[in-house]
């Protein structure tokens, strides 16, 4: 493929940058990839696999005479990145980032973009509950959407060629503003990271369960949440403080189904609870006819299988 951009500039090179990386090197996209992290220890991991051409700690040098900038930090993390980069940043070029929430992140670099820079701010709907340069891997953006929550101003060529680079990357692109993004997620991945994190901190608490018995019979349900739960603490700390008013308003309608539930199981409404489940069982068709997932039961299971 022929590169689409001169100099690509990773600032944050963890579980998505990195993946960025690898895709952007093994499809041929850029002349030359610039890694950018805030820590020594994550820089050399990255040079140790090869990620990039050149590496710094500064996002400053990273971002000179980049054409398409690619923010992937924790988004609490953003404004200090924006501050530090934005006068360096070249005439015409394309800044993004990947982070999970859209209208914190647009409140916190947008400010400090210079005028002649198209900032389009995304987030590929991809990932895992790994983090770091390691845990990156190329393809993770195949078949997942990416969506931009683009300014009014941007012109339209800009936002073609990123949503041309996310295209060769596999991903399909959406568009939407940013507060309906936000709204979207808190209940498709905010909550449900809420809810697992809250489960596994309760039958951590429970004291007539012990931590052996949770371990030992977790095949029964508990091991999903696990997985979800094991996410990034930074990154999930992050979240739920830059998406509050939509967490808080998707929570608020969750406590009261669930106290609607809790009533259904106390007073007996075996119907209720049926209609329940058979609905929910249609939407988890729904998304494997989607092919957002497929249809056996996996969960890590199969890799378990294949060290065997
Ligand atoms: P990660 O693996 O933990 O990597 C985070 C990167 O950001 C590292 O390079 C880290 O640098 C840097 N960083 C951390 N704190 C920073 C700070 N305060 N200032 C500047 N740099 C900082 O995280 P990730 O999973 O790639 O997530 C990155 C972004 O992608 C987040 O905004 C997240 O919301 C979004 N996202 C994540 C997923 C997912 O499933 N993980 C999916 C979609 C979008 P050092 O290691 O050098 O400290």
């Amino acid at each position: 493929m022929q590169p689409m951009f001169d100099r690509i500039a990773l600032i944050g090179i963890g579980l998505i940058g990195s993946s960025i990386a690898r895709d952007i090197r093994k499809l041929g996209l850029a002349r030359e990839i610039v890694i950018s992290t805030r820590s020594q220890h994550t820089l050399t991991r990255a040079e140790e696999l090869g990620l990039g051409d050149r590496y710094t700690t500064s996002a400053a040098q990273a971002v000179e005479n980049a054409d398409l900038v690619i923010v992937s930090v924790p988004v609490g993390a953003s404004e200090s990145v924006a501050v530090q980069m934005a006068p360096a940043l070249k005439p015409g070029a394309i800044v993004t980032d990947v982070g999970s929430t859209k209208a914190s992140v647009i409140a916190q670099m947008a400010p400090h973009m210079p005028d002649d820079v198209h900032f389009i701010p995304g987030h590929p709907l991809a990932g895992t509950e790994k983090s770091g340069p390691d845990a990156g891997f190329s393809g993770l953006f195949k078949g997942r959407w990416c969506i931009f929550t683009p300014l009014p101003e941007t012109p339209a060529e800009p936002l073609a060629r990123l949503r041309a680079f996310w295209e060769a990357l596999g991903s399909k692109v959406d568009e939407m503003d940013p507060q309906h993004h936000d709204k979207v997620l808190a209940i498709v991945s905010h909550l449900p990271h809420i809810i697992a994190y809250n489960i596994v901190g309760t039958a951590d608490d429970l004291e007539t369960v012990t931590e052996s018995e949770v371990i030992k019979y977790s095949a029964s349900g508990f091991r999903d949440f696990t997985r979800l739960a094991a996410s990034d603490p930074t990154m999930w700390r992050d979240v739920c403080l830059h998406n509050k008013d939509a967490i808080l308003e998707m929570l608020a309608r969750f406590s009261e189904d669930l106290a609607s539930l809790q009533r259904a199981i106390r007073w007996g409404e075996g119907d209720k609870l049926f209609e329940l489940f058979t609905r929910t069982r249609a939407i988890r068709r729904s998304i494997v006819e989607a092919g957002q997932d497929v249809d056996v039961p996996d969960f890590g299971r199969h890799a378990l299988e294949e060290k065997k």
